[in-house]
């Protein structure tokens, strides 16, 4: 694994998950590195935690420019903050899908508009989205979540056409079931959440479900110097299940 002495990392959803597990790996390797999160109360040194809702573009706009003027610049930004929502297309309502597509997509759009700016200033400049493989899987009851990570696949690609000519590289990683708090909370809406958790990790390749590190590890790399060469690409961190 590559270090990160001197690069300067900005992670939104960094206060839990996966997202907290890619700050701390990140700081771990030598970068400095700020979380932007609703709630950053559990973040502590040498992370820096700044308070921000990827739904309400003035609250990004001022929580990145706090993080840049507090770590000097930016190279890494990992969009990353997402929610979840179960159901086919009958079980959500407008309000529904505006809310998840408010965070899920907009929340990545708004944070790169801030981030792109000062990204330009950067050598090594690198955006990775934390899409999922819902974004192509076709899983059932997962419409509206798995409609924004398409859309954030999609974005991906884009984005990377958009800014490779200017040295910034933007790539995605889509997990499979990743072992964190969400996962946590949903397991505990079953009648037997032990019962629910053994089910879901033998539908798992592997037998496990995959840990928030492992997602860290992929996203580690696609911000490193040693994906330079790569964008526009979505790595999957799945266990295996994208080939069944
Ligand atoms: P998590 O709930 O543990 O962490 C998500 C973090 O995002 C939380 O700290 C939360 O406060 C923050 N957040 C939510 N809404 C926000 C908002 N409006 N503004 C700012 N911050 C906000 O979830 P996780 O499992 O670590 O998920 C992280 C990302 O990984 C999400 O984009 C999710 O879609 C994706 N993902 C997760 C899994 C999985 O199985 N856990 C699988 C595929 C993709």
């Amino acid at each position: 694994m590559t270090d990160f002495q001197g690069l300067k990392a900005l992670v939104t959803g960094g206060a839990s998950g996966i997202g907290r597990a890619t700050a701390e790996l990140l700081a771990a390797r030598g970068a400095q590195v700020a979380v932007l999160d609703l709630d950053p109360s559990s973040v502590d040194k040498p992370l820096l935690g700044f308070r921000a809702d990827v739904t309400d573009d003035t609250s990004v706009r001022e929580a990145v420019a706090a993080a840049v003027a507090e770590l000097g610049g930016l190279d890494v930004l990992v969009n990353n903050a997402g929610i979840g929502a179960q159901g086919t297309v009958e079980d959500n309502d407008d309000a529904e899908w505006q809310r998840v597509f408010d965070v899920n997509l907009f929340g990545m759009v708004r944070t790169a508009r801030a981030a792109l700016p000062h990204l330009r200033e950067s050598r090594h400049a690198a955006i990775v989205n934390t899409c999922s493989i819902a974004a192509t899987a076709g899983l059932p009851q997962r419409a509206l979540y798995s409609a924004t990570k398409g859309a954030v696949y999609s974005l991906t690609l884009a984005m990377a056409a958009d800014h490779i000519r200017e040295g910034i590289r933007v790539n995605c990683v889509n997990p499979g079931t990743a072992d964190t708090p969400w996962i946590g909370r949903l397991l505990a809406k079953a009648p037997d959440p032990a019962a629910e958790r053994a089910a879901l990790e033998a539908r798992q390749p592997t037998g496990r479900l995959v840990s928030a590190d492992e997602v860290a590890g992929a996203i580690a790399y696609l911000a490193s110097p040693l994906s330079g060469a790569t964008t526009g690409t979505s790595l999957a961190v799945d266990g295996g299940m994208q080939g069944l």
